[in-house]
């Protein structure tokens, strides 16, 4: 049994926290946020390997993991439907998944409002000073996994050059009750996998589950991620500054995002989107906006610490791969540790396995993503890039890689940074 140090809360921290508890290791979970986390995420893309790592906690939870949609419409400018694809995929959500993996997990051992401040270690053990309130506190532990997302403050301390990079797009996401819209927009949208392409920018969305999970017809929602180019500049600051002048560099909160810029992209769903998009916008009560980064290291094991989930690599969401990723890393973490016990071969084994999975997951997601800071705005390259996003946003790989066109480079680097295989 190894003393395991878990470094932030969230999906990728309650997956890789509840596999090795159940492998019988002395785990520990500290996360920075107090209190509830419940009610802050939306939608999120299910995978059969989401489902898979789920199961391997002994989680049945696919009849109420989300909403079943047959398929996928993509509408014009006026509404029509110009494509329709069978294609059917559950669609759950952040609150859902973090109730189901934190419920599965002992209280006692989730420490919440506890941030991590520094790591050293040695060839024994590896600590971590972290600050509580006001008081500092010490963890010792055979490893340290960090979860702690895509600013992740451990792996600045270990791999202080690998930084977030933009995307040079933001998206604009919400949630809308089901019970607001219109008959034309259920009827014609609601159901489905929705996506509208207008020249440059893309919106898509698909129905969650409603307030407590409710996956009743009448109680669910709307997801949407609307995508809009938006080079480094003073648009881009104005969008992160919030209705009292506060700028917020690295994203700005959903409560913070000024009303100005809500009337400002309602207007413009009007005059872009189809109307059933447009009405979503406008009837959704806070629309947020985030900022597009991916993220791609070139290593993820330093010692006795293993860095994986949104703190190892991020791709761009045109994949919807976030959660499912972070899951496959719990999976290969918890293995190589069966396989070999808290070791340098186990971790050598993850970062076999997952730097190469991390690399390609970017790599696509970028191809998907170049579309709309594309300059060919021709009648064929449109109706291209639209089939293209239909056939390949989100897809489940383990089901429908038959379909894609995508083609990995070989000679890809990230940030700069050449494979090392390669
Ligand atoms: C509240 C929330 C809502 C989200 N909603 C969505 C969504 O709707 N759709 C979607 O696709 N993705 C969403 N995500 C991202 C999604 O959860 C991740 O892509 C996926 O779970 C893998 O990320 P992760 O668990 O590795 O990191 P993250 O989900 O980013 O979690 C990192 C965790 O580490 C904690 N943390 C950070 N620094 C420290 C520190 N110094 N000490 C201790 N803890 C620290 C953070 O508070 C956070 O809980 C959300 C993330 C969060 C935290």
């Amino acid at each position: 049994m190894a003393r395991i140090l878990v470094a932030g809360g969230s999906l990728g921290g309650l997956f890789v926290a509840n596999m090795l508890l159940r492998d019988g290791h002395d785990v520990r979970v500290i996360e920075k946020v107090k209190g509830s986390m419940n009610g802050r995420g939306a939608g999120i893309v299910s995978h059969d390997a989401l489902v898979n790592a789920l199961e391997r906690l002994d989680l049945d939870v696919q009849s109420t993991l989300g909403v079943l949609v047959p398929g996928r419409v993509l509408l014009d400018g006026s509404g029509n439907a110009l494509q329709k694809l069978d294609m059917p995929q559950v669609l759950t959500s952040w609150s859902r998944l973090y109730q189901i993996l934190l419920e599965a997990f002992p209280a006692e051992r989730y420490l919440q409002g506890v941030a991590v401040q520094r790591v050293e270690q040695d060839e024994r053990e590896v600590r971590v000073s972290a600050s509580r309130d006001n008081s500092e506190l010490t963890f010792e532990a055979d490893l340290l996994i960090a979860c702690d997302g895509i600013r992740s403050s451990i792996r600045q301390q270990v791999f202080p050059n690998t930084q977030p990079h933009y995307a040079g797009y933001i998206a604009w996401r919400g949630v809308c009750e089901e019970s607001l819209l219109s008959d034309f927009t259920l009827n014609s949208l609601f159901d489905y996998f929705g996506f509208c392409v207008p020249a440059d920018e893309q919106i898509i969305g698909y129905p969650v589950a409603g307030p407590n999970n409710d996956t009743r017809r009448g109680q669910r929602a709307y997801n949407f991620v609307w995508y809009r180019p938006m080079p480094q500049g003073d648009e881009l600051r104005n969008i992160l500054t919030d209705a009292d002048g506060n700028h917020y560099t690295q994203g700005i909160p959903p409560h913070k995002v000024s009303w100005r810029q809500i009337a400002k992209a309602r207007e413009d769903a009007r005059n872009l989107l189809s109307p059933q998009f447009a009405e979503i916008l406008e009837k959704t009560a806070q629309p947020f906006l985030q900022p597009i980064y991916d993220l791609a290291s070139d290593q993820v094991v330093s010692g006795r610490i293993a860095i994986m989930g949104d703190a190892a690599f991020v791709a761009r969401p045109h994949i919807g791969m976030g959660v499912t990723k972070a899951a496959e890393d719990a999976t290969a973490i918890s293995d190589s540790i069966r396989l070999y016990g808290a070791s340098s071969q186990a971790m050598a084994a993850y970062s076999e396995k997952r730097l190469r999975a991390g690399r390609s997951a970017i790599q696509r997601a970028r191809w998907l993503g170049d579309y709309i800071k594309s300059a060919d705005s021709s009648s064929k390259s449109i109706v291209h890039r639209q089939h293209l996003m239909v056939n390949e946003t989100a897809i489940d790989l383990g089901r429908y890689s038959h379909l894609s066109t995508f083609k990995e480079n070989e000679h890809f680097t990230l940030n700069g940074i050449a494979d090392p295989k390669n």
